[in-house]
């Protein structure tokens, strides 16, 4: 049965030697997240064993104990937990950072710790194991009434929102992935390339799935002023392609105006075989006119736009397919589709932006991979119904779509930061965040929980203060609640 662990918490291990606390610890946190008195022995003595550093070691564990919980994140304390003063001390501490405190007991059969402790490189003696075996057996009765929110035996771990949690529940929260967007390059005096690398390789190390940008040939009035740095997208993406190594990319989305669609099938698939198979199709039938008549491209009427549409959700896979057929369409024709190289993906997906309910909900239940919603939670429900009875009209299985949504977020660790924030800049909350929803951590983790139960499968965020040092690091704590 999962563990459900309120977020965001402190997790205290207790257990001998050789009982499992470590390797529990790496399966299911980050590694920063998991403060352990070995592994501060080896940074501030000569190693896991040396037992002269333990009191150095043991004020290094509670200072950074202290800092995480001040920033209310998630802590996973690995020691041996024997020590019902520490105990004592790490619940009150959590208390007053406003967090759960959760005990995780080790019963590890003795036996089975002493064989461990034996095949150990460095094994500590035989006799401080007995006593450690000892002082867990006299502890561990005792430790349901000592005051943890709860006393679990490991077992798979879910994370889930604060404020939702009781003690009793085991349903595992519903999973919700991210993706980050990228939309405002106005870093300041910094290195372009060198901001944007970061930010992509900081982006994949806190847990996002994608990376995405907008296409467009000017910032568009809803982010930024049209004069700010606007990075052509897909000269960006591959920029991005070269210094990153899991994280997936696209265009949220590329306007169908902009490039001929056999242009854009090479320029996709060959982003694919640079990335390893890494490039996903995000297409939309654009609708920021005005850049349209600055550089001179002819803006369609709705219904050609979207005809385009249409013709391209059928012609990309051809396009990508093996062979030269040719392609008809209600307003391209394309005599001879030939483009090699071949994506990587077998299937490259097909991401169709907007939500009009006639025509580009039909075109997703028809031909798209993934489709991309925003607003809150019953608009996500009202447009995944439509989409549910287009799906049903054409014979397409809903559950095969992804539902993508797109929304800008604030992201802070705590109320106290949030309100530094605000008051540095002379405002309320309230006007600081505007119409962006999001906040602290807390704050996220408790509204993206409605988006997911809505049925968003991922979630894209534009995160608003990605400025902020740490924000990505920041935002990952959210990531970790619902990567169940
Ligand atoms: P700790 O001393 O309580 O932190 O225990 P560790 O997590 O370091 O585990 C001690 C040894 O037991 C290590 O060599 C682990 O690889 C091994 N170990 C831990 N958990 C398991 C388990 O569930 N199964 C097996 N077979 N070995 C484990
Ligand atoms: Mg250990």
């Amino acid at each position: 049965m999962p563990i459900r662990i309120p977020f965001p918490s402190v997790i205290v291990l207790v257990g001998p030697s050789g009982s499992g606390k470590t390797t529990w610890a790496e399966a299911n946190f980050r590694p920063g997240q998991v403060v352990s008195s070995d592994a501060l022995r080896a940074a501030v003595g000569t190693g896991a064993h040396d037992q002269k550093a333990s009191t150095d070691a043991f004020a290094v564990l509670e200072s950074i104990v202290d800092m995480r919980l001040k920033r209310g994140l998630v802590t996973v304390i690995d020691t041996l937990g024997l020590n019902a003063e520490d105990r004592r001390r790490w619940r009150q501490k959590a208390s007053d950072a406003g967090m759960a405190s959760i005990a995780v007991a080790f019963d590890t059969e003795a036996k089975i710790c002493r064989d461990r402790n034996k095949r150990r490189s460095r094994s500590i003696p035989a006799k401080v194991l007995e006593g450690q075996i000892t002082r867990y057996a006299e502890t561990r009765p005792a430790l349901d009434d000592e005051g943890f929110a709860a006393v679990y035996s490991p077992d798979a771990v879910v994370p889930v929102a604060l404020g939702s949690w009781s003690a009793d529940e085991v349903t595992p929260a519903r999973r919700l992935r991210f993706g980050l967007q990228v939309s405002n390059f106005e870093w300041g005096d910094v290195s372009t390339p060198d901001s944007l690398a970061a930010i992509a390789r900081r982006a994949e190390a806190a847990g996002f799935e994608s990376l995405w940008v907008m296409d467009h040939l000017r910032q568009i009035p809803q982010v930024g002023p049209a004069w700010n740095d606007m990075l052509e997208a897909y000269t960006t993406l591959a920029w991005l392609a070269g210094v990153t190594e899991t994280i997936r990319l696209g265009t949220l989305v590329t306007g169908l105006t902009y490039r001929n669609v056999g242009l854009l099938a090479k320029i996709v698939a060959t982003l694919d075989v640079l990335s390893n198979g890494r490039a996903i199709c995000g297409i939309g039938a654009g609708w920021f006119k005005q850049e349209h008549e600055a550089f001179g491209y002819v803006y369609p009427p709705d219904k050609e736009r979207l005809d385009l549409l249409e013709d391209a959700l059928q012609a990309l896979p051809i396009l990508w397919g093996a062979g030269a057929k040719s392609f008809e369409g209600k307003v391209i024709s394309i005599p001879e589709a030939l483009a090699y190289p071949r994506p990587v993906q077998k299937r490259l997906p097909i991401l169709v932006g907007g939500s009009g309910e006639k025509r580009t909900l039909k075109l997703v239940a028809q031909y798209g991979d993934a489709c991309n919603l925003m607003g809150g939670p019953d608009d996500v429900r009202h447009k995944l119904a439509v989409l549910q009875t287009h799906c049903e009209a054409v014979g397409r299985d809903r559950g095969e779509i992804e539902v993508t949504h797109l929304s800008p977020t604030f992201v802070y660790t705590t109320k106290p930061e949030l309100e530094a924030e605000a008051a540095a800049m002379g405002m309320d909350i309230d006007v600081l965040l505007g119409p962006f929803s999001g906040g602290t951590v807390a704050d996220n983790v408790s509204r993206f929980s409605g988006l997911s139960e809505a049925g968003v499968d991922l979630a894209i965020v534009a995160i608003a203060n990605l400025h902020r040092p740490g924000s990505l690091e920041t935002f990952g704590e959210v990531i970790d609640a619902f990567s169940v």
